[in-house]
């Protein structure tokens, strides 16, 4: 008997099937078994043109593509324009990973630097903080690693009339727009971190609430020590390769006695953002 499971097991590729699924891919694909399926009836018989169309969307739809290499493909020839259409350009990335604007970032280190926030690593390859600035902002964390009310604590961080507390690490603004961190130790950690910002750097508070949450999330990168346990945090680069869109790093600094996420970030593979990370945490 023949294990038709087994074999849709086998044909199955997650990768590109589900929540992952291409749409241009599975457009252009579809589009293509199409043409084919008209050339073969035409050819042949209709009857051979429909079920070599049955056969090819079957394909499809358990893999997610007909051609291999479609994913590629429509990176490489699609323009960004035509990516951006189906949400796969190098649109802005989901909440949770907010992607840090490199256009101001190499500014920013350096007024960093000045203000004594980081330093370069000894062989000059990564960004450490400083001692001074690494006793400060623990010394100001809460204890626990926790704010008591998420919405009150990042009234500074955020721009937004009403805010709402939605869990221990996510704010609604204004009833519409969710902004989330990656634990509530990641959001006690830039609380902190911004209020000890604010007493080093002449107009950090008129700086715009993202660009700030965006340095924010590039220090937390930097910590060594879990903001909630003091447990060591490790961060690893993991190259991500996606369907359609341009290959991006993820970064990503979990605490290891807790778990906690502390930082997760992708970014674009020429970053500077990826110059911070100390080098020997895994290669980009
Ligand atoms: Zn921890």
């Amino acid at each position: 008997m023949i294990d038709v499971p087994a074999i849709v097991a086998r044909l199955e590729r997650p990768e590109y099937t589900g929540e992952n699924r291409c749409l241009p891919c599975t457009v252009a694909n579809v589009a293509i078994a199409a043409l084919l399926a008209v050339g073969l009836g035409v050819a042949t018989s209709t009857l051979a043109g429909a079920l070599a169309f049955a056969c090819a969307l079957l394909l499809v739809y358990l893999r997610g593509y007909l051609i291999p290499g479609t994913p590629t493909l429509t990176r490489r020839y699609l323009p960004d324009r035509v990516l951006s259409w189906f949400g796969k350009a190098d649109a802005p990335e989901p909440e949770r990973r907010p992607t840090i604007e490199t256009a101001d970032l190499e500014a920013a280190v350096e007024t960093l630097s000045t203000a004594d926030v980081v330093r370069s690593t000894a062989n000059g390859d990564g960004l450490r903080l400083t001692d001074d600035f690494r006793e400060r902002w623990t010394d100001r964390l809460p204890a626990g690693g926790a704010v008591e009310s998420p919405a009150d604590a990042v009234a500074s961080l955020v721009d937004a009339d009403e805010i709402d507390s939605c869990g221990e690490a996510t704010v609604e603004l204004d009833g519409t727009k969710r902004l989330r961190w990656e634990s509530d130790a990641a959001l006690a950690a830039d609380v902190a971190a911004d209020r000890e910002l604010r007493t080093r750097l002449d107009g950090w508070e008129t700086l715009e609430p993202a660009d700030r949450r965006d340095v924010l999330a590039g220090l937390r990168l930097l910590r060594e020590r879990c903001p909630a346990c003091d447990g060591r945090l490790e961060t690893r680069c993991e190259r991500v390769e996606h369907c359609c869109r341009r290959p991006r790093v993820a970064l990503e600094t979990d605490c290891e006695s807790c778990g906690r996420s502390i930082a997760a970030l992708a970014v674009g593979e020429s970053s500077p953002l990826l110059e911070w990370v100390p080098a020997g945490d895994g290669g980009a």
